[in-house]
């Protein structure tokens, strides 16, 4: 435990060649940097997923979960990587850790092998300096977020939720910040909704549309009207709901009348909405233009958007103190993780490192940047299980 170096953590990480969701050794490398501050560890694996659920215990008397007097504060993250892309333009191999004018190059240094390694050395600092600290501390590590994310963290958090495990803060690792460290932290995130719509129509010869039913025509109203529409007006806290069609496949031959029409689409959606509203709005259109049609849905992730203010302002005010910058509170981007440990009532906040290189060639992050995110880390952890005691 003594004297770990975040770069040194991060590098190690680096060199485990863990594409999704191969974990290549990466939680048990945790584990062994974890044990000597009382974690105890459970490895929550499901088919080729390795999660590893990690709690140090605080020092109170009773069991009797208080999320005031001893929250439980969750560091969340994944070991997984994306494919390294083409070899021939990295500049260093992508598994091979490299330190260059600052810089760590290699897959994951900044999504998000790096922000683990803050996680662990500014963890493993904060036991050490308050041994007497309220509350648990825990890690929920995955390696299936890059991936389909159907055996990570959303079966974790499940098995948390039968057990009773209660999650008061959770921070997440993602790779927030834009231009400067901390400058944006993700305090939810939109909802994602994908639809698949087929229209059917009746295929025909071009020269007898009297006996043909023109899918792509059906369609052509149908997507005029869902294009126009605003969906809602966004919040306080999210952008308007947006609706883009993502794929429209029709067509056979000059001469043939389309019978048929598969288009694709996707919400990304405020809390103004659920994805059941969503679903049911869209149906009532599809119904108004559409005879007969098949529509299938797969739901990505509902809205989440963390409003109690503990974590967000332990966040700002480390953010503050260590960075000198105020932090913008954002719920853009893509899905994360965030949106499964939502579920279980969690205050969630994202932040990470700056994420203009991630999932490019010759991945990196800055090496002050990580030192001062684990100095981050560490004032949020004091904050919220030492000085609000
Ligand atoms: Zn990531």
């Amino acid at each position: 435990m003594m004297n770990q170096n975040t770069i040194e953590i991060a590098k190690n990480l680096v060199s485990r060649e863990s594409i999704t969701p191969d974990d290549a050794g990466c939680q048990e490398y945790i584990q062994s940097l974890l044990k000597d501050s009382g974690f105890i560890f459970e490895q929550m694996d499901f088919h080729d997923t390795k999660n590893l659920w990690a709690i140090k215990k605080g020092k109170d008397l009773s069991n009797n979960h208080d999320p005031n007097k001893h929250p439980v504060f969750l560091f969340a993250g994944h070991t997984d990587v994306v494919p390294a892309g083409n070899l021939d333009k990295w500049h260093t191999p992508p598994f091979s850790p490299t330190i260059k004018d600052g810089l760590l190059y290699g897959r994951g240094a900044a999504d998000m092998k790096g922000s683990l390694a803050a996680m662990i050395s500014s963890t493993n600092r904060f036991i050490n300096e308050y041994p007497d600290h309220a509350g648990d501390i825990a890690f929920l590590i995955t390696s299936d977020e890059e991936g389909p994310f159907i055996n990570g963290t959303v079966k974790v958090v499940e098995e948390l939720i039968k057990r009773n495990q209660p999650i008061d803060y959770a921070l997440v690792g993602e790779p927030s910040s834009s231009n400067e460290l901390g400058d944006v932290i993700k305090i939810g995130r939109r909802g994602s909704l994908t639809g698949w719509l087929t229209i059917h129509g009746t295929q025909g010869h071009v020269a007898y549309p009297h006996l043909a039913d023109n899918a792509i025509h059906t369609a052509a109203y149908f997507l005029e009207e869902i294009t126009k529409i605003e969906w809602d007006q966004g919040n306080q806290n999210f952008p308007p709901t947006s609706l883009q069609i993502t794929s429209i496949k029709a067509g056979e031959a000059g001469n043939v009348i389309p019978g048929e029409i598969d288009i694709e689409f996707n919400f990304r959606f405020s809390t103004e909405f659920t994805a059941n509203d969503l679903q049911n709005k869209m149906q009532l259109f599809v119904d108004k233009h559409c005879d007969n049609s098949d529509l299938d849905w797969k739901l990505n992730g509902e809205p989440f958007i963390t409003q109690s203010p503990e974590l967000i302002d332990a966040t700002s005010d480390a953010i503050k103190r260590v960075c000198g910058i105020e932090t913008s509170k954002q719920t853009s981007g893509g899905t994360s993780d965030g949106r499964f440990i939502a579920k279980t009532g969690a205050q969630i906040v994202e932040l990470g490192p700056i994420n203009s290189s991630i999932h490019q060639v010759n991945e990196f992050v800055s090496t002050e940047d990580l030192n001062k995110l684990s100095d981050i880390y560490f004032q949020i952890l004091k904050t919220l299980l030492v000085d609000r005691q």
